[in-house]
């Protein structure tokens, strides 16, 4: 019997396909009993694994929020073995804001698992998403993009895991999903990610950067649309291999620590000095940061302290004190 107050008003247990609302109680000052509705659509019949696939965790990401409408109205039922459980709209506040944070409390949605089932809207359905859905679930990928703050290349991401088997696992999958690059992240801050809590679950889980700038890319959306299916096929859930992309296999690739990372050390403007892809050196110049406080000073200089190929880049020109401006990745 689970504590979350969140009501789902689908039954999970039930063959056919239902679209429906997670209830999630959003208290207001004329609305004491309020809640939130987050569509939710399951599909079950056969026998068959379960995989949850969501997107919307960041409002202000499109790629996967628009790949997961798609699926929904595209993927039939008698096409489905076990189950399929798709929100794509998950931090549903943040998706209508068009925002990375949400406007109700300025909660980052993945930074709040596992959650708290009395700590507020994202805090409660975090709570629900892992103490309720992820046990149903043998796979799950989480659609994520740069956002208005960053733009990156089209990746199926994983976490680097001390478990070698959960390894593989999690590198075929993103094989399967079939972007261009495959790629094995260390992490700022991954403990309270939706990723890192179906990794504590067991749970084969993969999460994806696909493109940025706060915009919805057309290329990479088809990636997303193809990829979304073949983590279906890979799961055994729909019939037939995936599918790869016209590019081919996908690239691994890692970024392995925090020293692939540019961080900015001050306030300021960012001039970039590659643009996304480009390979770049340790020791070459990454850009500048220019600070309008210091009229008549030079602008600090930054430098690459990876060689690989630069994997994410800061979109926003305004950066703060300790912003990532670049991301190196390197050949797995
Ligand atoms: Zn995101």
């Amino acid at each position: 019997m689970s504590i979350s107050p969140v009501v789902a008003e689908v039954d999970f247990g039930q063959p056919g396909r239902q679209l429906g609302q997670l209830r999630v109680p959003q208290s207001r000052d004329d609305s004491g009993w309020g809640t939130i509705l987050v569509p939710i659509l399951v599909i079950a019949g056969g026998s068959g694994p379960t995989v949850l696939l969501t997107a919307g965790n960041h409002g202000d990401e499109y790629e996967g929020q628009v790949a997961l409408l798609d699926l929904a109205r595209t993927l039939r039922e008698e096409e489905v073995q076990g189950r399929v459980i798709l929100l794509p709209a998950m931090h549903y506040p943040a998706c209508v804001a068009g925002r990375r944070l949400s406007p109700l409390d300025g909660r980052d949605f993945n930074r709040c698992f596992p959650g708290d089932p009395f700590g507020g809207f994202a805090l409660s359905l975090a709570h629900f998403v892992d103490s309720v859905l992820l046990p149903l679930c043998d796979f799950q990928m989480d659609l994520h993009s740069g956002g208005t703050g960053m733009d990156i290349l089209p990746s199926a991401v994983g976490h680097v895991l001390d478990d070698p088997d959960m390894q593989a696992r999690t590198l075929a999958m993103a094989d399967a999903f079939g972007a261009p690059t495959t790629l094995l992240l260390r992490e700022v801050n991954a403990g309270p990610t939706l990723l890192a809590a179906a990794e504590r679950r067991g749970i084969v889980a993969l999460s994806s950067e696909l493109g940025g700038g706060g915009r919805l890319n057309p290329d990479n959306l088809a990636i997303t649309k193809r990829g979304a299916r073949n983590v279906l096929h890979h799961a055994g859930v729909l019939e037939g291999p995936p599918q790869p992309g016209a590019y081919g296999a996908a690239q691994r690739m890692t970024v392995p620590d925090l020293a692939h990372y540019v961080f900015a050390p001050c306030d300021g403007i960012w001039e970039a000095a590659d643009p996304l892809g480009r390979a770049v050196s340790s020791g070459n110049p990454a850009g500048l940061l220019h600070r309008i406080e210091a009229l008549g000073e030079p602008p600090i200089e930054l430098w690459y302290a990876a060689t690989g190929v630069l994997w994410c880049v800061r979109h926003a020109g305004r950066v703060k004190a300790g912003d990532p401006v670049a991301v190196i990745a390197r050949p797995l």
